[in-house]
């Protein structure tokens, strides 16, 4: 029996290599490394398909988060209420700007943000929320926008883990002020290095970030505030262009990957299965479990051959980065639960047969025997 990787990039990396070399060549030539056509084109293509009406080409996922919150006015003295349970970054984009990130727990059914408890951590100085569509998972938009709408907030997505989520129909990416997405390698849609965006319908915010990723420029050498340098560079352009012509048939891979786990492995005991409640709500970015034992399942199955992740391990307001804010062990207990209790199976678009065959049988055999 061969083992299961958790993740493996090579032939959808090859495959666009083979794609893109010739044009790759044409930009070195015209020395287009930083914007440039190939990166405005590819900003067209992913506002198209998240039916905004801007997409701004940035350099990673996390300064898409700080340039989408420092775009709304978001600074000093202002908080912004957002979940415990995301990778680092989503609390990152709070933090650069002086705001003070403020979390609450998250929905036991979706591990997203609990739209009831966000109203209850409003105060005079909350100005945003900033809900992260976990593991691939849409968040509860039209409830969270409803509640931003009429407390007066702004709405941004960390859409880092859902190109191509939708919500009630809708794709993720167009339906808060600003979403915020990462193109990082191992993404449903990667780029060769670093790599996001943030997209938006609001003119304002899209020049505004349009001028911060530049230096602040209007004109050249007129720097009209601080500025940074997070522009996005050529070649990922060209490669996230591509990539994208092939999207729908990944996420479509991967939802097979996710009926066929959820079909197999719903009657083993101590298993938790994921839940969604619409199939075109999740375009599984990752398939996470919950189980008992987590340490020792996990070696387990590392001697079965097959790779786990845990996403995430430490619920975000427990980080030592964030001690000064005070939280303590208890204060959400639905993420704590699930963060001791989680565990991450190989998902993406190559699998094959036999390699969800293998994982299958692994997690039967492991808890069958506890
Ligand atoms: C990956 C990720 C980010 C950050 O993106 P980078 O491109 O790695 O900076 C932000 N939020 C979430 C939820 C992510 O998964």
């Amino acid at each position: 029996m061969g083992s299961v990787p958790f993740l493996d990039l090579k032939q959808q990396n090859s495959l666009i290599w083979d794609q893109v070399q010739e044009e790759f060549g044409t930009l070195v030539r015209d020395a287009q490394f930083v914007l440039g056509p190939a990166v405005k084109s590819f900003e067209d293509a992913f506002a198209a398909f998240c039916g905004a009406k801007h997409c701004i080409g940035l350099n990673n996922g996390t300064t898409a988060l700080h340039m989408a919150m420092l775009a709304h006015g978001i600074g000093p003295g202002d908080e912004v209420i957002t979940t415990p349970h995301s990778w680092i970054s989503t609390t990152w984009g709070i933090a650069y700007t002086g705001a003070k990130p403020v979390f609450v727990d998250i929905e036991r059914h979706s591990y997203n943000l609990d739209p009831e408890l966000v109203e209850g951590a409003i105060t005079s100085r909350t100005k945003a929320v900033l809900p992260v569509h976990l593991y691939g998972h849409a968040a509860d938009l039209s409830t969270l926008r409803k509640i931003c709408q009429r407390r007066g907030l702004v709405l941004i997505e960390d859409a880092a883990q859902a190109h191509g989520a939708k919500h009630v129909g809708k794709v993720v990416g167009s339906i808060g002020d600003a979403a915020c997405f990462s193109f990082y390698p191992g993404k449903n849609l990667g780029a060769f290095g670093e790599s996001g965006c943030v997209t938006t319908n609001s003119d304002n915010v899209a020049s505004k970030i349009r001028c911060l990723r530049d230096h602040a420029q209007n004109g050249r050498h007129n720097h009209v505030e601080i500025g940074y340098n997070t522009r996005m560079e050529g070649i990922h352009g060209l490669v996230l262009e591509r990539k994208l012509a092939y999207l729908a048939k990944w996420t479509q891979q991967r939802r097979q990957h996710a009926e066929f786990y959820l079909n197999e492995m719903h009657n083993i005991p101590g298993l938790e299965l994921p839940t969604t409640k619409d199939p075109e709500s999740h375009v599984w970015h990752l398939f996470v479990v919950l189980v008992p034992d987590r340490d020792r399942f996990r070696a387990a199955l590392d001697s079965a051959g097959v790779a786990t992740g845990i996403h995430y391990p430490t619920p975000i307001p427990y980080q030592p980065a964030f001690a000064h804010l005070d939280y303590k062990r208890g204060d959400f207990p639905v993420t704590e639960d699930v963060m001791n209790r989680c565990v991450s199976l190989p998902m993406f678009p190559e699998l094959t047969v036999e390699q969800k065959q293998q994982v299958v049988a692994a997690v039967r055999a492991v808890l069958s025997a506890w």
